[in-house]
C-alpha cells in the first residue's frame, strides 16, 4: 500500500524555485496497478523518484505499508528502499554483464553470498521466462527479453512495491502486451502494489486498475479504469477510449459517432438498434476492446433516419451514447498530443 500525502517537490530556491509536484494526495492499495499518465513535463518521473526516495520530497509524506519513508535517516532509508523495486525504460541493463549478472546486482550490493545469489537469480530468471538466457549479454536479447531481465532485477530483493517508469516505452505492441502480461502475473503471484508510469494510453488499458492524470504537478483527475472508460464527461476517460480510424459514411445515411456508456452493452447491440428503429444501421467502423471483462470503445454508424431523438433513445437503451454527424477523432496513436491538446480543448 502506498499513500502520498501533500507530496510536494520544489527545485531551486527563491525566485528560481520551481514546484514540480504540488501537494499530491495519492493512494495505491496493496495488489493494485495504478497508472499515472500526463504530458511530458507533468512531473511523472519526479513522482517516481519521490516514491522510491531517490529524491527527497520538499514537503509531505510517502507512506509505504504504514511506514513514513520521507522522514527516515539515510541508513534506514536504504533498508526501506529495498521494499520498492523499479523498472526503467529498456536500456537500463549494464551492457558488459550477462542477464544473470544484471539481476544479481542488487544482491551483490547487499553482500548476499554467491551461492544464495545464484539460487535467487535462477528463481527470478525462471519467473520471467528466461531460464535459458542466463549467460546472454543485453545485446543478445530482444527488447522484451531485456525488459524481463529489468523486471527480474527489480524483484531481486523481494520488494512489495514495483515502480514501472515508462517500462514499455519504445517496445512494439506485441512485446508491450507480453511485458504488461508478465507484470500483471507477478502482481497476482507476489501481491505487488504497482505504480505504472506511462504516456501510452493503449498500454494503460492493458495494464491498469486505476488511472491518475498528472498535469503541472497536480493530480487533476483519477478513478478506476473501468469507470473512466464509461465516463464521457471525463477528459481522461475520453482520452483512454480505444480509437482507430473509422471508415467514412455511406451516401444517404446520417453518421453517428457512438461510444460505450455502460459496462453492460449487449454484444448484439447493432441488431437491437436496427430492430428498434426499423431502418438500416450500418457499422462503418469500430474500435472495441475488452478491458477487465468489460467491453469499451467507440463505433461510427450510418443510420437511415434523421430522427436524432429516436436514434439517441435506441442507443441509450443499449447503454450507448452518440452524437449525430460528429467528426470522430481518427487517430489515437499519439497520447502526448491527446493529453496535451485535446484534453485542454475539452477542459
Ligand atoms: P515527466 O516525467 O512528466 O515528463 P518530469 O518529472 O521529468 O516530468 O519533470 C517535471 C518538471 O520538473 C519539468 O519541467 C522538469 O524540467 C522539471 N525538473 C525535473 N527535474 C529537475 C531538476 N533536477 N531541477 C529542476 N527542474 C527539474
Amino acid at each position: 500500500m502506498i499513500s502520498l500525502r501533500h507530496l510536494t517537490k520544489t527545485y531551486g530556491r527563491g525566485d528560481a524555485a520551481v514546484t514540480v509536484l504540488d501537494s499530491i494526495d495519492f493512494d495505491v492499495p496493496t495488489g493494485q496497478i495504478a497508472a499515472v499518465v500526463g504530458p511530458s513535463g507533468a512531473g511523472k518521473s519526479t513522482l517516481a523518484q519521490c516514491i522510491n526516495l531517490l529524491e527527497r520530497p520538499t514537503a509531505g509524506s510517502v507512506v509505504v505499508n504504514g511506514e513514513d519513508l520521507s522522514g527516515l535517516p539515510e541508513k534506514r532509508l536504504r533498508d526501506a528502499r529495498r521494499r520498492i523495486g523499479t523498472v526503467f525504460q529498456s536500456s537500463s541493463l549494464l551492457g558488459r554483464r550477462t542477464a544473470a549478472e544484471n539481476i544479481a546486482l542488487p544482491l551483490d550490493f547487499l553482500g548476499v553470498t554467491p551461492r544464495e545469489a545464484d539460487a535467487r537469480v535462477g528463481e527470478l530468471l525462471e519467473r520471467v521466462g528466461l531460464a535459458d538466457k542466463a549467460g546472454h549479454y543485453p545485446f543478445q536479447l530482444s527488447g522484451g527479453q531485456a525488459q524481463r531481465v529489468g523486471i527480474a532485477r527489480a524483484l531481486a530483493l523481494r520488494p512489495s512495491i514495483l515502480l514501472a517508469d515508462e517500462a514499455t516505452s519504445g517496445l512494439d505492441p506485441e512485446t508491450t502486451r507480453s511485458v504488461v502480461g508478465l507484470i500483471r502475473q507477478l502482481r497476482d503471484d507476489l501481491d505487488l502494489t504497482v505504480v505504472f508510469i506511462t504516456h501510452e494510453m493503449d498500454t494503460v488499458r492493458l495494464a491498469a486498475d486505476t488511472v491518475a492524470r498528472l498535469d503541472h504537478g497536480r493530480i487533476v483527475e483519477q478513478g478506476s479504469l473501468v469507470d473512466l472508460l464509461t465516463a464521457h464527461e471525463s477528459p481522461l476517460g475520453r482520452s483512454l477510449q480505444p480509437r482507430r480510424g473509422h471508415a467514412g459514411p455511406e451516401a444517404g445515411t446520417r453518421t453517428w459517432f457512438v461510444t460505450y456508456d455502460s459496462t453492460a452493452v449487449p454484444g448484439d447491440w447493432i441488431q437491437r438498434v436496427t430492430t428498434d428503429l426499423g431502418v438500416a444501421v450500418h457499422l462503418l467502423g469500430a474500435s472495441v476492446e475488452t478491458v477487465h471483462g468489460v467491453n469499451t470503445g467507440s463505433a461510427t454508424l450510418g443510420v437511415g433516419t434523421d430522427d436524432d431523438t429516436r436514434v439517441a433513445a435506441a442507443l441509450a437503451r443499449c447503454g450507448l451514447s452518440g452524437t449525430p454527424d460528429a467528426v470522430p477523432i481518427t487517430r489515437h496513436d499519439d497520447a502526448e498530443r491527446v493529453l496535451a491538446g485535446v484534453l485542454e480543448d475539452v477542459a
